[in-house]
């Protein structure tokens, strides 16, 4: 199941898959602030990029919530992993803030890094409680505007681990477009 739209010259794909397996430049982690594999999306990207993955996220410092960290993929078919900490939902208005740094700042180091293609996965809503239908409007939103004033990013894939959560999306985005 997968969607495309195009905005200004970028592409916004929407697709009911494993990050795991994408093969754009770059995924992005939904990592905590260690950097470390832990459970979820995190625990199934080291899983698949292999153990050296940890080695050298261990030398990065670790990762503040809403700021973005690069390192490579190793056994994944992406090139390179952006690791970035979602906001863990307290229903505080720094949460749509911090998640919008987090697509911010994960497509900013892209750019800086001459990363074309990004696959994100829905940051902060599985075990960090951000309702699903609010974090996709934020996350639409952020990298629809972000889209039309960077058109060195060619393609963005946000990919949704089951068919309801892409629905949500889909709708989201539909809505957005719409306005
Ligand atoms: P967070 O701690 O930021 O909430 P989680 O890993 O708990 O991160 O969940 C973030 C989202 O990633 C959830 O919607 C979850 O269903 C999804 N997810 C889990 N595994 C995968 C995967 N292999 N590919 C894509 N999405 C995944």
């Amino acid at each position: 199941m997968s969607a495309k739209y195009k905005i200004e010259n970028s592409i916004l794909e929407l697709a009911a898959d494993d990050i795991t397996r994408q093969d754009t430049e770059a995924i992005v982690n939904a990592a905590n602030k260690a950097l470390s594999p832990g459970g979820g999306v995190s625990g199934a990207i080291h899983r698949a990029a292999g153990p050296k993955l940890w080695e050298e996220c261990r030398t990065l410092g670790g990762c503040r919530t809403g700021e973005a960290k690069l390192s490579r993929g190793y056994n994944l078919k992406a090139k390179y992993v952006i690791h970035t900490v979602g906001p863990v939902y307290s229903g505080s208005k720094s949460d749509p803030e911090d998640l919008s740094e987090c697509y911010k700042n994960s497509l900013l180091l892209a750019s800086r890094n001459k990363i074309k293609s990004v696959s994100f996965p829905s940051i902060s809503t599985g075990v960090f409680g951000y309702p699903i239908k609010e974090a996709s409007i934020v996350a639409l939103k952020t990298i629809t505007g972000f889209l039309k004033e960077h058109p060195e990013i060619e393609l963005v894939r946000i990919v949704l681990f089951t068919e309801g959560d892409y629905g949500i999306y889909k709708a989201s985005l539909d809505k957005i477009l719409k306005d």
